[in-house]
């Protein structure tokens, strides 16, 4: 993406990452589905311990959903790209430093943004759908 206007120096970079991010969090993904499989075959039907399997399926099932909003955190990073937004902070439309970035490849808001979202979130005004997966 390519424009006169100045491309952004890296925006090519940041696609190749945060493909390669997606594509490993979609293979973790199905490498844990796979586990699990493995892991209840193990399992005796009639003696297998309820409790300690709903554990580990709720664990399992937190740890997918935790990945699943970091594939759309992607996919909204590489839609942004698309729309010439990446890097754009969502809140005050600054630019998000290369810092930053670096870091969290599909940071949505600067740092003195999402700073003020987190305390928001803190305070109850903010749903969990706002804030930022990280890793
Ligand atoms: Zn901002």
């Amino acid at each position: 993406m390519i424009t006169k206007n100045g491309p952004k120096p890296k925006l090519g970079d940041y696609r190749k990452i945060l493909e390669a991010k997606a594509e490993e969090v979609r293979r973790s993904m199905s490498a844990q589905k796979a586990a699990q499989v493995v892991a209840r075959l193990d399992i005796p039907s009639d003696e297998g311990d309820l409790s300690q399997q709903h554990h580990e399926e709720w664990i399992f099932l937190n740890r997918n959903s935790i990945d699943m909003k970091l594939l759309r955190e992607i996919a909204d990073a590489l839609h942004r790209m698309d729309k010439e937004h990446y890097g754009i902070c969502l809140e005050c439309e600054e630019p998000i430093s290369s810092k930053r970035l670096d870091a969290v490849p599909w940071a949505r808001y600067c740092v003195s943004c999402q700073e003020r979202i987190a305390a928001r979130i803190a305070e109850g005004e903010y749903v969990d759908e706002f804030q930022e997966a990280d890793r």
